[in-house]
């Protein structure tokens, strides 16, 4: 099964790419997490590309292009994949299509998580995750079950994004809404287009994805 999940920042994406991931044992890929990784600091782009993190714009797309055709080959990802936050253009959508065309494979689904954007801003400030297992939390939609300890490994260190500050969040909301929502019709004349609502509480929207998921199989 190869997926897109696509929605703006503070959809849940990731949430739910890790709920697919662990269900249907298919590796997710999420650029924003390759970005972010201890490994790609070590990489020659790193510099260039933390400055478009930084600043809440989108890297160029021959940079994101070059990153995920080294990554998409690894064999994690020959039996399947969920791609999180690729593609985010029109440019990226279509080189990914030749990727997969050489190799003669195809995106099964593209799943789209819809939220009202006045919630985004609320959602995206009030996110943090767990620095030893990285598991995600919302101080508002999930919330840890003891004050600073982790539900999942117990840690008791947090982090939270550097381009979750209000004034980025912006920045990145216009670049899903300028760019990233014209993927939408594109993948819809393909026929693969799927929406979720993304209003709804997290295992709501897990059942959502899973009925479209039963079509595929
Ligand atoms: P995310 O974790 O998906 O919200 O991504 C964090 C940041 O990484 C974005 O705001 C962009 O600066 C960069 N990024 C991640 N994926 C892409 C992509 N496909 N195209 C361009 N920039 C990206």
């Amino acid at each position: 099964m190869r997926l897109i999940l696509l929605g703006p920042p503070g959809s849940g994406k990731g949430t739910q790419a890790v709920y697919i991931q662990s269900a249907y044992s298919i590796c997710k890929l999420a650029t924003g997490d390759i970005l972010r990784s201890e490994e790609f600091k070590k990489n020659s782009l790193y510099t260039t590309v933390k400055s478009y993190m930084e600043s809440g714009s989108l890297v160029p797309d021959e940079i994101m292009v070059e990153i995920v055709s080294c990554y998409i080959k690894k064999e994690e990802y020959s039996k399947g994949f969920i791609l999180d936050g690729f593609p985010r253009t029109l440019a990226q959508a279509k080189v990914l299509d030749s990727m997969l065309k050489e190799a003669s494979m195809d995106i099964d689904a593209v799943i789209e998580i819809k939220v009202d954007s006045k919630e985004l801003v609320s959602r995206i400030c009030n996110r943090f995750s767990c620095s030893g297992c990285g598991e995600n939390y919302n101080k508002e939609y999930k919330p840890l079950k003891k004050e600073n300890i982790c539900n999942v490994c117990g840690g008791t260190d947090f982090s939270y994004r550097s381009d979750d500050k209000e004034e980025k969040i912006k920045i990145r909301l216009e670049a899903y809404e300028n760019q990233t929502l014209k993927l939408l019709p594109y993948y819809k004349e393909k026929g693969i287009l799927y929406s979720v609502n993304g209003m709804l509480e997290i295992e709501e929207v897990k059942k959502d994805i899973e009925s479209i998921l039963k079509l595929l199989t």
